[in-house]
């Protein structure tokens, strides 16, 4: 794939980025190797210090951010102002928490003790989707940490790539403390290789996910694959049903319907079925679809004509075994890479909406006898990142939350990535978690100490 900035919304080239040639590729992994040498004995405090002020760049310079990440992937204005302000939370919250995170543990023997140290330059492979926010949450504890980091961020945002590295440096961070390497996905296994680079994290697809998590395997390297979802969003009848339909519409169409945790099968209990779908397929019509930049736009274009492409292909499968379209069902005419909010109902068994992920705005909803029924089919997936429960049974509550095999349970609230909590899945959606202390844990050397 070119490394460029093409406009979703109209299909016009931008600019184009030539990728980094071998050596260039090797100044940057030295200047990281070097920088790390000096840049784990730096202070949390120098360290918090310099990440306050990335908090306070990313805060000032919302607006440039947000018009670059709507150019380059086609998020809505208003939400990439959002995500550069959510970064700052990041920021903070890992400036404010790390050294008590990393402080020495004392273990249940006398004079033992865990230290946490650093690992080294950690190369991160990032999706497009939230272009700043999958970048941030892995660097703000990365760098507090005292780690390098690397950033091969994906090729249709590579202005965002630039922008971070740019910040970085501006808040006072040494150099090579943070770069970017604008490189394409083939790249990505020698530098995974390199003896420099001591770990790697991907978030973005299951295939990717693979492939990068052999490759760290067979260097016997550390990494963390944040991977893609099919969330279920459950709806039982002692749910506040307003809230829960126009929670299923925002967390299914939220960043244009591109999100890992979008609720992407909705399974409601039959009782109260028919008025749930009537009302979801009303509101999912109602939304504005357009250019992005317009402050009154609920969704704007998907990042790439592919996804269009392929959300199209998942569609007519999914019509082909069975499924029936409630709303929408194909792609929008004209220029950008618009396809309309969508609602497949009627799911058989092994169609694409139970085996795949679908990215983009597309949702299938299914229905379920009873408590039992809807945990089968919420885990009747490859997947297990989040998922959301919508009752006010306590015990029914307790069930979901006990049975469901994903990494996070939402109970009458939309899944979101959020610094304080842990973020990752389990089954195909990867492992590893990023975000709270756990995040922070997972590039250290978890160092035991006994002293007699
Ligand atoms: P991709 O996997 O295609 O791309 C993600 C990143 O990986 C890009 O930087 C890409 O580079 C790189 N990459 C792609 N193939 C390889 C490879 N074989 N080896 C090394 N690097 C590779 O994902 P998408 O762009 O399609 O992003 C969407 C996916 O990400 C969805 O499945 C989504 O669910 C998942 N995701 C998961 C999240 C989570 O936290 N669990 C959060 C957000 C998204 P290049 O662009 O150059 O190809």
């Amino acid at each position: 794939m070119a490394i460029a900035t093409v406009n979703p919304a109209t299909g016009e080239e931008i600019q184009a980025f030539d990728p980094l040639t071998d050596e260039e590729i090797d100044r940057k992994l030295r200047l990281a190797a070097e920088t790390f040498r000096e840049y784990r004995n730096t202070s949390f405090a120098d360290r918090s210090r310099w990440m306050m002020r990335a908090a306070e760049i990313l805060e000032e310079e919302q607006e440039e951010l947000g018009r670059i990440a709507t150019l380059e992937m086609g998020k809505t204005f208003v939400s990439a102002k959002a995500e550069a302000v959510k970064c700052a939370r990041g920021c903070r919250y890992y400036a404010e928490n790390a050294e008590k995170f990393l402080a020495d543990e004392p273990a249940e023997l006398e004079g033992a003790f865990v230290r946490y140290q650093p690992l080294g330059p950690v190369l991160a492979i990032m999706p497009w989707n939230f272009p700043y926010w999958q970048a941030f949450r892995f660097l703000a504890p990365a760098l507090m940490a005292g780690n390098v980091g690397l950033l091969k961020h994906a090729s249709n945002v590579p202005q965002c790539a630039l922008k971070i590295e740019d910040i970085v440096r501006r808040a006072g961070f040494p150099e090579g403390a943070f770069q970017t390497l604008l490189v394409g996905s083939s790249a990505v296994q020698a530098i995974i290789d390199d003896p420099r680079v001591r770990a790697t994290t991907l978030t973005g697809s299951e295939g990717a996910g693979r492939q990068v998590g052999h490759e760290a395997g067979e260097q016997i390297k550390p990494s963390v694959l944040e991977l893609g979802g099919s969330d279920p969003f459950i709806v039982m009848p002692s749910a506040d049903l307003d809230q829960a339909i126009s929670t299923a519409v925002t967390s299914r169409t939220l960043n244009n319907g591109q999100s890992c945790i979008n609720a992407k099968r909705i399974i409601v209990h039959e009782e109260i079925a028919d008025e749930f779908q009537r009302r979801y397929v009303e509101e999912m019509q109602a939304l504005k679809v357009g250019d992005p930049m317009d402050e009154g736009t609920d969704m704007g274009p998907l990042a790439m004509p592919q996804l269009v492409e392929d959300l199209d292909d998942q569609v007519r499968r999914s019509v082909e075994a069975g499924a029936r379209v409630l709303t929408g069902g194909k792609p929008q005419d004209g220029p950008g890479n618009y396809y309309p909010p969508t609602v497949l109902t009627d799911i058989p068994e092994g169609s694409p909406p139970r085996t795949e992920e679908f990215f983009g705005p597309v949702a299938s909803l299914f229905r379920a006898r009873d408590a039992e029924e809807a945990l089968r089919i919420a885990n009747d997936t490859p997947f297990g990142l989040s998922s959301s429960v919508w009752s006010n049974d306590p015990a029914e509550r307790e069930r979901f939350i006990d049975g469901i095999e994903a990494g996070m349970v939402y109970v009458n609230r939309m899944t979101e990535s959020t610094p304080e909590i842990p973020f990752g899945g389990v089954k195909n959606s990867g492992y590893g978690r990023e975000l709270s202390h756990f995040g922070i844990k997972e590039f250290v050397n978890i160092k035991t100490v006994w002293v007699t």
